[in-house]
């Protein structure tokens, strides 16, 4: 993988390798140009790397003459609320979310807090590129403050939602393990579950940034709060990503139940109580399109991306959305994929539902996903590789909202380039493991021809 990942709304690479200070500083001082001189949010996780990080950000923005609003350490979501209530011209927040430890970057917020889209984030990178940097005098820098209620904001919003009875949930005494993975879901996590009345247990709580695993919360990287979960008898686990936006959930039985179906539980929970549009990126699981019809609900795809679902959320004004790996996104609290919103709605779920959460869980229609990867020879490969591929399946429903989708019956495999690596990302889903397996061995040879 190259050390240096360079996406439309920020920056991401590994510390003293790709991600040099040089390359931290051109683009924040691009992005101190493009806020003109106004409000920028700070927040960060807590990888060790990030004091380093957040020295060179805060003195380029404010040679650029932008006020700069440090949250500290701060989970992505709560630093995308705090971005748009503050009132700023945008926001950076400091992380590499799921990337191993020695990774880090610069996520770049617009002021509503979304992610930048992809014609202001070309704005950002010409100013980089150029080099055309706004350089203040002495008199016209910046000034630096610090807002640490940042967390308590965030936490206010989600518990005030009108979907969230917290006197119900602390009646049920949830007993709930949270595995935090020493990222910055441990500075909010823990107050939510005490006011949601939890009895919680917590593994690698403290903030230190020094992954005691593998941070992505895939069933694979659960081992040890699943066993928790059973050691302590608990209702259920969570884990959270290092900048907890992504929300993966264990059941009683210490199962993971795989990152889908904690934005499937969401969806069912949310159009119980509310019957409105949904939308989701074209690679989360059809278990969405199952609750859609159940509820009578219109569920719109959009192409892999945050952005591109939190815009067309505001668009088609949606109750519900996200993206499958975890992000669960509601509207009523902000515009991002959210943990601790995540969180809440499934405490809610459950207490409404009164059943373990294995039970609830096989309420909905359980499918498996498979995920393979090709390595190309070079990027621009990709598109003579799909039109191939579109052709041999031309008879067949597809779907070209993102790469080639083909769509089968309770069932479907996607074939897109990576936007980061030359790579084609394969990706499919059936009602069991050995389907997936066999749609994604038929894709992988066909490529290969
Ligand atoms: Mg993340």
């Amino acid at each position: 993988m190259s050390q240096l990942m360079i996406s439309i709304s920020g920056v991401r690479g590994v510390i003293g390798e790709g991600l040099t200070p040089e390359i931290v500083i051109a683009f924040a001082q691009a992005f101190g140009t493009y806020c003109n001189g106004g409000r920028v949010v700070i927040g960060r996780d807590s990888r060790v790397s990030g004091p380093m990080l957040h020295g060179l950000v805060t003195g380029s923005l404010l040679a650029t003459g932008c006020e700069v609003v440090d949250l500290g350490i701060a989970p992505t979501p709560t630093t995308q609320f705090a971005t748009e209530k503050q009132h700023s011209a945008g926001g950076i927040i400091l992380t590499a979310s799921h990337n191993p430890v020695m990774w880090n970057g610069l996520k770049l917020l617009a002021p509503d807090g979304l992610f930048l889209d992809e014609a202001e984030g070309a704005k950002v990178n010409t100013l980089r590129v150029n080099g055309s940097y706004a350089r203040k005098s002495w008199e016209q820098l910046g000034r630096l403050t610090s807002y640490s209620n940042a967390v308590g904001d965030h936490l206010q919003a989600v518990l005030s939602l009108p979907e969230i009875n917290v006197e119900q949930i602390r009646r049920r005494r949830f007993k709930v393990v949270a595995d935090c993975v020493n990222g910055a879901g441990g500075v909010i996590v823990p107050q939510l579950l005490e006011q949601l009345g939890c009895e919680a247990v917590y593994l690698n709580l403290e903030p230190h940034g020094r992954f005691p695993r593998n941070p992505e919360p895939m069933p694979e990287n659960l081992g040890q709060l699943g066993r928790a979960v059973t050691a302590h008898h608990a209702d259920l686990g969570l884990a959270v990503d290092p900048d907890a936006d992504r929300l993966a959930l264990v059941s009683e039985k210490g199962v993971p139940l795989g990152e889908e179906y904690t934005l499937a539980l969401a969806v069912d929970f949310m159009l119980r109580r509310k019957r409105g549009k949904v939308v989701a990126n074209v690679s989360t699981s059809r278990v969405l399109d199952d609750l859609a019809a159940k509820y009578g609900c219109p569920l719109e795809r959009t192409k892999v991306g945050e952005i591109n679902v939190a815009r067309r959320m505001r668009e088609v004004g949606a109750v519900i959305g996200g993206e499958g790996n975890g992000g669960v996104i509601l509207p009523e609290v902000h515009l991002g994929r959210d943990a601790v919103v995540g969180i809440a709605l499934i405490l809610q779920h459950l207490s409404d539902a009164g059943m373990p959460l294995s039970e609830l869980n096989r309420t909905l229609p359980q499918y498996t996903m498979c995920r393979r990867k090709l390595a190309l020879p070079d990027k621009q490969k990709a598109a003579a590789v799909l039109q191939k591929l579109e052709e041999i399946y031309a008879h067949e429903q597809m779907d070209r909202l993102d790469g080639i989708k083909i769509l089968r019956d309770r069932s479907w495999v996607q074939v897109r380039a990576s936007n980061t690596e030359p790579i084609l990302r394969v990706m499919s889903e059936a009602p069991t493991a050995e389907a997936a397996g066999h749609l994604c061995d038929e894709i992988m040879q066909a490529l290969q021809q």
